[in-house]
């Protein structure tokens, strides 16, 4: 058994090193234990940063959202003045566009919400304006820009927060974990495949892989993967880093990245299990709908897929709170296909709530128990 530390993270994604960079930023000391899974989610993660015009989503989810968006400008110039590599955060801004016919109707009916919501901030753009932006894109029936939405690199931001993480003490396992220690109500050791950690708290931020913890502990913590498919071009020579991120309203979505990078993404596949590979129709999918999104991408080079398994709870809320029937066992997962945005927010709420203050925003709606029977 180990010396004892003040909380063990499990889970080393984004929503983990978010958490244990908040751990450590308030002194307590740290472990985090990951065994990096193929398919992490956070590797794969387009970046894209715009709950302004996400409408399938209603209260709570939505207030969640704009915090996150909001949490992202105070946290990368903290992690900057901490000396942290680039997390590649960049206001760019979208466009959420039609761009055949029937793509009308929805188009219409998005538009109203999103303008109802968002006065002031996302407002209707010419197609013609709209191409002059990005000059790979095609034909253009109608489109919303949004100049608040934003792009962070997962990698590169989960790297950042390692750092800052590290320079306040962090203790790092490369391990499986494999079980908890249990006094009556108290987790009181995290059990791995290299070594065991004595700790005060626990908090799983295990991605697709949280049921088999919450399985340890004898809960149900309802995750599925859903696996996405993302492929990388490179457009050689073409100022990139200004081109806004593209949302069609019935297709695949366009990231565009300094030095010619371009992300298209992503496949929804909920019946691929953990199967992380990429596949051929999955690459088929993306190539042929960006293909016809932005015809001026036919020469770009190819240059990898990345896929990963997006973390979806039963409901598609995430799962943020402590665990019934502990007193010191957290979650922060569940956060579907908007991780990105929602991680480092979720992580500094579930940090309060471990420090025993009144977290930001209210948690009840996102409690791990909502899914026990009464
Ligand atoms: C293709 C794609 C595109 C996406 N695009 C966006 C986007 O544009 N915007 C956005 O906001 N979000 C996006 N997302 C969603 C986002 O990437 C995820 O919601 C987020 O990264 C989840 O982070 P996480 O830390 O919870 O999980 P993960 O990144 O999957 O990390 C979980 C970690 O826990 C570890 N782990 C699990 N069990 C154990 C164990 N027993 N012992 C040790 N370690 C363990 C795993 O090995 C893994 O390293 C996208 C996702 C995909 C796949």
């Amino acid at each position: 058994m180990s010396t004892p530390v003040d909380a063990v993270v499990v889970g080393g994604g984004l929503v983990g090193a978010a958490l244990a960079y908040e751990l450590c930023g308030e002194g307590l000391h740290t472990a985090l234990v990951d065994r990096h899974d193929r398919g992490r989610a956070t590797d794969a993660g387009a970046g894209i940063l715009s709950p302004e015009t996400i409408v399938t989503k209603s209260d709570p989810w939505s207030g969640l959202a704009m915090a996150s968006a909001d949490h992202y400008r105070h946290l990368v110039p903290e992690l900057a003045e901490l000396g942290a590599p680039d997390t590649g955060y960049a206001q760019c801004g979208s466009l959420r566009l039609a761009i055949r016919e029937w793509d009308d109707e929805l188009f219409a009916t998005t538009r109203q919400q999103i303008l109802a919501r968002s006065v002031g901030t996302v407002h209707d753009l010419d197609p013609a304006e709209a191409r002059a932006m990005c000059p790979p894109l095609g034909t253009v029936r109608a489109a919303l820009h949004n100049p608040q939405a934003a792009r962070v690199d997962g990698r590169l931001a989960t790297a950042a927060l390692l750092h800052g993480a590290r320079l306040r003490g962090l203790t790092e396992l490369a391990a499986s974990v494999t079980g908890f220690q249990r006094v009556g109500s108290e987790v009181v050791a995290v059990e791995t495949d290299a070594a065991t950690l004595a700790c005060g708290a626990a908090v799983i931020a295990g991605g697709a892989w949280t049921p088999e913890l919450g399985a340890q502990l004898g809960i149900e913590l309802p995750i599925v993967p859903v696996r996405g498919q993302i492929v990388h071009l490179l457009v050689e020579g073409a100022d990139t880093r200004s081109w806004p991120i593209l949302q069609p309203v019935l297709s695949h979505y366009v990231v565009s990245w300094p030095g010619g990078r371009i992300a298209v993404g992503a496949t929804v596949e909920p019946d691929a299990g953990f199967d992380a590979r990429p596949t051929a129709a999955g690459i088929r999918q993306l190539l042929s709908e960006v293909l016809h999104l932005a015809p001026g991408l036919g020469d770009a080079t190819f240059v990898e897929v990345r896929t990963g398994l997006r973390p979806v709870s039963a409901d598609d809320v995430p799962i943020l709170g402590r665990v019934a029937g502990t007193d010191n066992v957290y979650v922060a997962t569940g956060h579907g296909a908007n991780g990105l945005l929602l991680g480092p927010y979720s992580a500094r709420l579930v940090a309060e709530l471990l420090l025993g203050r009144g977290p930001s925003t209210d948690l009840e709606p996102f409690a791990p128990d909502r899914f026990s029977p009464a």
